[in-house]
């Protein structure tokens, strides 16, 4: 594996790549690997000639400064972990590459969908993510690029920008890789001490029981479409009730448009996303209403 920390030495890179006709995979990521992280990246393998994976904490997209300096960094184990992979480039660019001094960031304003959940609750954070992925776009002109379903509000929207700006990088959509109990693997996680790793599961076990109850529900209906606000209603007091979870919102959306959904139709697709905070550290999950 190659491991490029410039910009230079990476265009020089892809030169020779594209003299050689190879079609070119891209997995960006914050590292603090995980299999979640390899499985975009062993998907890339299979689907083009290189593959190529970004390291970098990007700190536009975080509004919370503990978070940024507490986030998970494990440089020489990631090189390990890619090398067994045998991914073709590392890229590891520092903030002196990405960003010019004082580099205002530009106006990424695509959809209001930037300023809920996530865009609520950490603001500025997609206009952090859509400004380094396009950077990273254009620079690499990767023809697939890999996102996780975990972050499920983030590939929305960078689909939603990439077919804005009609680049030619499709996007690829990879499923979620969770733990034996449910929980969704994140970086993040290896912050959680071991009664907070205990807790965590909850957020998957409440989404994965709020599907369920739908489902059951959608059995027993004859007409086409569900009222599910008494049920959400429930379904917050429950999570409320745990007192090491603090939950920051619990939604179901319609997948096709971002709305927020108060009653389930049943040839449309919704998901339930959730996000909460265990101690200091800041969780989030969804899940498919199939
Ligand atoms: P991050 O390093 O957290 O920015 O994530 C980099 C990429 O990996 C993003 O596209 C994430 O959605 C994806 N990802 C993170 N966790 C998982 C997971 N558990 N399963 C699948 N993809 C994931």
């Amino acid at each position: 594996m190659k491991t490029l920390k410039n910009i230079d030495s990476l265009k020089q890179t892809l030169i020779d790549i594209r003299k050689n006709n190879q079609s070119i995979g891209f997995v960006p990521t914050m590292g603090a690997l995980h299999q979640g992280h390899l499985s975009l990246i062993n998907k890339s393998k299979k689907e083009n000639d290189i593959t190529i994976c970004s390291i970098y904490v990007n700190p536009t997209q975080f509004n919370n400064k503990q978070d940024l300096i507490k986030y998970p960094r494990n440089i020489e184990n990631d090189i390990a972990m890619l090398h067994e992979i045998h991914c073709d480039i590392l890229f590891v660019p520092s903030n002196e590459e990405m960003y010019a001094r004082n580099e205002q960031l530009g106006d990424y304003n695509i959809s209001e969908v930037m300023n809920l959940l996530e865009g609520e609750k950490r603001p500025g954070h997609f206009t952090g993510v859509i400004t380094i992925v396009h950077k990273l776009f254009h620079l690499i002109k990767p023809h697939r690029s890999y996102f996780g379903e975990k972050d499920y509000q983030q590939i929305w929207l960078i689909k939603l920008f990439v077919k804005k700006i009609k680049s030619s990088t499709k996007i690829i959509t990879c499923p979620t890789i969770r733990d034996d109990d449910g929980l969704a693997l994140s970086s993040r996680n290896a912050r959680l001490n071991l009664t907070q790793r205990k807790a965590a599961t909850i957020l998957f076990q409440t989404i994965d029981s709020f599907k369920d109850q739908i489902l059951k529900i959608k059995k027993r209906h004859h007409n086409n479409r569900i009222d599910i606000s008494i049920l959400k209603y429930e379904q917050i007091k429950m999570i409320h009730q745990y007192s090491f979870i603090k939950l920051d919102y619990f939604e179901v959306i319609d997948v096709e448009n971002f709305s927020f959904a108060t009653e389930i139709v049943f040839n449309k697709n919704y998901r339930i996303l959730i996000a909460a905070f265990i101690g200091e550290i800041r969780l989030i999950d969804n899940i498919l209403i199939d």
